[in-house]
């Protein structure tokens, strides 16, 4: 089974070229071009990833985001026009995986797609069934912390806590390295994709959000920074 894209963008030649590209390696595509349009796609369909424009009659992009994040939380790549910072970094905390600058290669935009894909569990566009990778292999723990991969999942002491999906994998990733100091370069190709090229202090951006949802919340001390390195999370707390 393909891996299914929607493309939410209103330049229509734009959002063209980027189908037969998607099609072309594979992918089955579904096209909106406003944001209205996109939401009600997106919340009634499992795409497995969005490519959502930022500026779009209508309804703007963000806002599609927030409200999808809310109804129906699915991988979303960013396709924003401007250099803006503000909007990439609200877009990344609204939830989206990654964004991508326009105007773009489409070859950066392919492999951005392959990485989403790959990190949200479907490898390629053709062949492989999307098949879960982990059963209850996908559970992790620390205290009274449980992670659930498949469910997409965070409790600490059967609470929900409420998690965007770059502090989900950086928590999902520090819990299955646990003992583990990872480098925020390390943190920053897992999180945001190989080629991602942007300032690693974002991860010290993330660390905080998780600190304020987990540590200081229930006033556990969770992360540990290791001065210099990066940071880890012991299975063994001293405190
Ligand atoms: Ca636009």
């Amino acid at each position: 089974m393909a891996a299914h894209v929607l493309i939410v963008e209103d330049e229509e030649k734009l959002a063209r070229f980027v189908e037969l590209e998607l099609v072309h390696e594979g992918y089955e595509v579904s096209k909106a071009f406003d944001g209205r349009e996109g939401l009600q796609m997106a919340i009634t369909q499992d795409f497995d990833l969005i490519l959502l424009d930022i500026m779009l009659p209508g309804l703007n992009g963000l806002e599609v985001l927030r409200r999808l994040m809310q109804e129906h939380p699915t991988p979303t790549i960013l396709l924003t026009a401007r250099d803006a910072v503000m909007d990439k970094v609200s877009g990344l905390d609204g939830g989206a995986v990654d964004y991508i600058t326009k105007p773009f290669a489409i070859e950066e935009l392919l492999a951005r797609v392959r990485v989403a894909l790959k990190l949200h569990g479907k490898q390629s566009g053709s062949g492989e069934m999307g098949k879960d990778r982990q059963g209850e292999e996908g559970i992790y723990t620390w205290q009274k912390l449980v992670l659930n991969e498949k469910r997409h999942e965070v409790t600490y002491d059967g609470h929900l806590i409420t998690l965007t999906n770059r502090e989900f994998m950086m928590l999902e990733m520090l819990l299955q390295n646990q003992d583990i100091v990872l480098s925020r370069d390390s943190l920053l190709e897992k999180v945001c994709g190989y080629d991602y090229v942007g300032e690693t202090n974002m991860i010290d951006v993330y660390i905080r959000y998780l600190r304020a949802k987990i540590d200081d919340a229930y006033d556990v001390k969770m992360i540990t920074t290791v001065r210099g390195v990066g940071y880890v999370i012991k299975s063994e707390t001293v405190s």
